[in-house]
């Protein structure tokens, strides 16, 4: 039975979404990721909001929204008391 080979690809590039390219070994030529040592916040030091597709944006909607239900919710029930 042969060996089934497996690409190396020595020089494989990591692409971070903030422009930085690691150069590395790997069964992938290119490789692309969000976030790397030259962007994350831990190494840089700076507090920085990563948001991936307004996920965050859409959870203050949300919230927003649940905080109005509630406040039309205690106003209803606060008609019915004084009833
Ligand atoms: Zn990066």
């Amino acid at each position: 039975m042969a060996k089934q080979k497996i690409p190396y690809h020595p020089k494989a590039k990591i692409i971070c979404a903030c422009g930085n390219i690691i150069t590395t070994g790997s069964t992938l030529p290119e490789m692309h990721v969000e976030i790397c040592a030259k962007c994350h916040p831990f190494y840089t030091g700076k507090q920085k909001l990563i948001d991936t597709g307004g996920r965050i944006e859409k959870f203050k909607k949300r919230l927003a929204k649940k905080e109005e239900m509630e406040k039309m919710g205690k106003k209803k029930n606060e008609e019915k008391k004084s009833r």
